[in-house]
């Protein structure tokens, strides 16, 4: 299903252009218009999925086996020394497209990007706290 007004909608049906690196009969992968490095890219599926926790599990599969080739693929076209693979799931966690989406960020050594968070300290009790809440 299609979401009539969402952008990336368009963009993976093919209604807007993008620099489309990949595109299959579920996704597209897309290089980011405000990338955070040079060959940031964008995983995108065809479908309408706001989040992971609306993604199918077929879905989620395909996604992260399309993830591996176009890491795979980028480190050996850009000679990226590393590479991060980020998803954001609502506004709190960044999220500003509202249609499921991977990115797919190249490293380079010298690249001044900053992807991480500060370590906390949590005490022993906090993270058997923790743990007893979402074991499963
Ligand atoms: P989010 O913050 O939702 O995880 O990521 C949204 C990403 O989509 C951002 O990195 C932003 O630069 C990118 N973006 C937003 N609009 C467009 C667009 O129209 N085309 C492309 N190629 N990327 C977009
Ligand atoms: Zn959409």
């Amino acid at each position: 299903m299609k979401n009539e007004n969402c952008i990336f909608c368009k963009i993976a049906n093919g209604e807007i252009p993008s620099k489309t690196l990949y595109e299959d009969d579920l996704f597209r992968v897309i290089l980011d218009l405000g990338p955070a490095t040079k060959g940031h890219a964008l995983i995108l599926p065809k479908e309408h999925f706001a989040n992971l926790y609306e993604l199918p599990d077929d879905t989620a599969a395909r996604a992260m086996i399309l993830a591996k080739k176009m890491a795979a693929l980028m480190k050996d076209r850009l000679g990226c020394d590393g590479l991060n693979v980020i998803q954001n799931n609502g506004e709190t966690a960044g999220q500003t497209v509202f249609h499921f989406h991977m990115h797919l960020i190249p490293r380079y050594e010298d690249d001044g990007q900053k992807i991480g968070w500060e370590p906390g300290k949590p005490k022993e009790e906090e993270l058997e706290e923790i743990r007893k809440r979402i074991v499963c």
